[in-house]
Order: C-alpha cells, then structure tokens, then sequence
C-alpha cells in the first residue's frame, strides 16, 4: 500500500507537544513506508487563524526535522472545492437543503431533552426539495438507524449509535463549509490513507464516515492518539510549564531528544530509551502504542537531551 499521511494543524496556536507527536507519528509512519507525509493548514475559522501561527509551527516542524512532501495546503483556499461537494451531495440526494431558524432548531433540541431524547435536529426539511435561499443551510441525511464503527488502530473497535448522530450543517447560511465536511474532502482528495490524529477528534470521526459515504468515497484507516497529560493527570497546558516545542528549543533541548523523547511517551518497546532517527524508522509501530493517555515528564526529557 502506498501509505499517504497528513498533519492538519490548525493555526490558532504554537506548535504544542501533543501536536508534534501527532506530527512526528505520521511522519514516522509515511517515512517508514516510504509514502508521502503532506501538511495541511486549517485555516477556514479566519477569526481565530493567525498567519504568524503557521510560520511557527512550520519552524518547529523544520526543526524536529519533520519534512512534507509538496507544498503545504491551506483550507482557506479551498472554499470552492468543498461547496463543490456540497452541491453533489445535494444532487445525489444525501444532504438538503434546510430553512429551519437557529431559534426554531434551539426549540426542536428543547422538546427533545424534555422527552428525554437526544437534542438533535428533527429532519423536518428532509423530504421537502428545498433549493438555495437566504438563511438556508446545507445538511447531512444522516441514517436514523444502526451503528458507525470507527475501527481505530490504537483504540481497536468504537461504535456509536447513528441516531445519536445528526442531520449535521455542511454549508452554513453564509456560504462556508463546516469543518467536519472540508476534513473529508481534502483527506480523499489528498489520497490518505491513514488519518491518525488527537482523541479529541474521536467524536468527529463517526460523523466524518457519513459524510465519506455520502460523497461514496472510499474510508482512510483511523487511529487517535491519545492525549499528554500533566503530572497532576490533567490534560497537559501552560498551568504546567511550557507547552510549546519552540520554548524548548529556545532553552536548549535537542530536536533528536525532543522527537524520541515523544515517541517514547506511550509507546512500548522494551527498556530501550534512546534511539536514533533511523531507529524509530524502524521500530515503530502504531499499533503498539498504548491507549491512555501519558503524562509528560520534563526530567526525562532533560535526562535524554
Ligand atoms: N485541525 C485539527 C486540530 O488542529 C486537526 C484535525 C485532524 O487532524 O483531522 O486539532
């Protein structure tokens, strides 16, 4: 299989130590492969996307010694290929047009929790054939019934009950795709074959395999990691120190014991704490790491650098 692996870092940040795993566990995987690592900028939420964020984490990733194949690709570009899409979906009759309000979905998520049911959208636009309008959106006709199954390369099999799921929005009244939408398309479009990112993503995933199958594309393998946490077991932040892999840099620690001190953390093989670039090549695997989350260890860094 030619293995195809992306990062899609979003730039309201840093580049954080969860991201660079998560960067450094594609990277290993293409490379160990001989596939294509690609970057993939998620810039469509303009508000919050800063331009100096994407130099930044393009740094880091140089300096972890992290390369991507071609150009990076950046979302913010892409809006006319993701409503492309859309307007198929909408064609073949797997997503719709919708002229609900947000107040009157608000009051269809009301009745639904006080009858003790999931609030989701009530599908009342489904059958009607609406076309474009002002204040329309675009949403999923996601199946009412049955299962998803995320077969996870870390986590083994998840499931979750379709009628959980919702009609979810894929064009906003104003035009835009939703997130979850332009995910699908560019990872097809790129050709990935393994999605392996954050288990806060976990959720999104069954909602990105209805929209793989709407659009009748073929699934990438998925795989989420899971997250670092600090010494006093909660998810890893600025509370604990620095969080940004440029702070260590600046402070002196080496790339090559930033990287293997990463992949270390949460995958198990043996005593062996220190391996070279051309080691981890070889020895990865993403399916021996394990799926709880690991605390990050500042001394053990030092200790490796
Ligand atoms: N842009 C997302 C993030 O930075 C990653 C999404 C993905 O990998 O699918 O968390």
């Amino acid at each position: 299989m030619n293995v195809v692996t992306r990062f899609a870092p979003s730039p309201t940040g840093q580049l954080h130590i969860g991201g660079a795993r998560t960067a450094i566990f594609n990277w290993l995987l293409a490379r160990q492969a001989g596939g294509r690592f690609v970057l993939r900028i998620e810039d469509t939420d303009t508000q919050r996307s800063v331009a100096a964020y994407t130099d930044g984490i393009l740094a880091s990733m140089t300096w972890l010694g992290l390369d991507w194949d071609g150009e990076p690709i950046y979302q913010s570009q892409r809006f006319d290929v993701y409503n492309a899409a859309i307007d198929r979906m909408v064609e073949a009759g797997t997503a719709y047009w919708c002229s609900c309000s947000p107040e009157e979905v608000d009051a269809m998520r009301e009745t639904a929790r006080a009858q003790g049911r999931k609030p989701k959208y009530d599908g009342r636009c489904r059958e009607r054939g609406l076309g474009p309008g002002p204040g329309r959106v675009v949403r999923l006709k996601a199946p009412l019934t049955g299962v998803t199954l995320v077969d996870d390369l870390i986590r083994g099999p998840v499931s979750f009950d379709n009628a959980e799921l919702d009609d979810m929005i894929l064009r906003r009244s104003d035009n835009t795709p939703t997130y979850n939408l332009a995910v699908v398309v560019d990872d097809a479009e790129m050709g990935i074959t393994h999605v392996v990112r954050g288990d806060d993503h976990l959720n999104n995933t069954p909602k990105q395999i209805l929209i793989y199958k709407a659009l009748g594309l073929a699934l990438p393998a998925f795989g989420h990691v899971p997250m670092i946490l600090g010494p006093d077991k909660k998810k890893l932040s600025k509370r604990h120190g620095a969080t940004a892999v440029f702070e260590y840099s600046d402070e002196g620690i080496l790339p090559e014991a930033m990287l293997n001190y990463l992949v270390r953390l949460g995958w198990a093989f043996g005593d062996q704490e220190i391996f070279t670039k051309q080691q981890l090549l070889d020895a990865f695997s993403i399916k021996a790491l394990g799926a709880s989350a690991s605390v990050f260890d500042r001394e053990k860094l030092l200790w490796l650098n």
